[in-house]
């Protein structure tokens, strides 16, 4: 499954020819999109800019009832993961087509079923046909001004996504073509500093992963998360253990990219063996891993994470 329209390379946002009364939600400042929608050059919109990070489903539910009857004809989300979530479960509760364009470029959300809302205060992984973009618009232009820290976490979680994605079992010949060369582009982007070749690496592997799963490195990160370590910079150390394990084809090559981005060894404050117990029920990971994952492996490669150099 992909978005049933995706415009991509340069001045793929300038070109598109954007519905009217359109509703774009963003999580960023006016000094910011106003930029960005002077060089889209969309006209009668109206803007939504109160999208926080995490959305929760009550400011989702808000959202909706704050332009019901207004007529909109498609939602636009417009900035990083959060944006295109809220898009995302509002398309799909109302039926309005969404038109997302990312502008921090890793997670590949443009391309997938999934979305992350929070219910009572917790995230949670929803997957859904209703999620997929109407159209998805992937443009280089967004790029520079990316900070490198957001930029490098990006870059990890696409790499990783890619490379999980292509190892998992269920994964089928046309998501490994995907997988692979969505690999090759990341890495040819970042070993050799191109990052102009990263939107287009991150959307092949949201289209790669997004129909196969990312597996046990994703499955180890999300402890890491939970203590407040970014999910792409956890995923530097989560996934070149979870390689090693899987034997990928991948370990070497990934493990070289974190590297090249010079990410750091990162810590577990939890015990070990309770944070073990929060990932096994992760079965949506860990049941795609491509060989059999048992605790006592999950705590060995935690201790490999937090004790060991996995990047060294
Ligand atoms: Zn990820």
């Amino acid at each position: 499954m992909t978005p049933k329209k995706i415009a991509f390379g340069e001045n793929a946002a300038k070109e598109f020819d954007y519905p009217e009364r359109s509703l774009i939600i963003t999580t960023t400042t006016p000094d910011i999109y106003n930029k960005w929608l002077d060089y889209m050059g969309i006209k009668n919109f109206e803007i939504y800019d109160k999208a926080t990070p995490d959305p929760a489903i009550e400011n989702v539910e808000a959202l909706r009832k704050q332009y019901e009857g207004k007529n909109i004809s498609a939602y636009i989300g417009l900035g990083g993961g959060s944006s295109m979530d809220v898009c995302k479960y509002l398309g799909k509760i109302t039926g309005i087509p969404k038109i997302l364009i990312p502008t921090t470029f890793g997670t590949g959300a443009e391309m997938t079923t999934y979305a992350v809302i929070s219910f009572q205060h917790k995230k949670k992984l929803l997957q859904d046909e209703a999620f997929l973009a109407d159209a998805a618009i992937v443009d280089p232009y967004f790029l520079p001004g990316t900070p490198f820290n957001i930029m490098r976490n990006s870059a990890c979680d696409a790499a990783a996504q890619a490379s999980e994605g292509h190892d998992s079992k269920i994964g089928n010949p046309l998501t490994k073509l995907f997988c692979r060369e969505a690999f090759d582009i990341l890495e040819d982007g970042i070993i050799n500093d191109k990052p102009q070749l990263l939107p287009y690496g991150a959307m092949l592997s949201g289209i790669g992963f997004g129909n196969s799963s990312t597996t046990l490195g994703h499955a180890l990160s999300y402890v890491f998360s939970n203590e407040g370590v970014p999910h792409g910079y956890a995923l530097s150390s989560c996934t070149t253990v979870a390689h090693k394990f899987n034997k990928s084809p991948y370990y070497e090559r990934f493990k070289r990219i974190c590297q090249k981005l010079k990410f750091e060894p990162i810590k577990l404050k939890q015990p070990l063996d309770e944070a073990a117990d929060v990932i096994m029920p992760d079965r949506g990971h860990l049941d795609n891993n491509p060989i059999p994952v048992t605790k006592q492996d999950v705590i060995s490669c935690l201790q490999e994470i937090t004790n060991g150099n996995p990047l060294a």
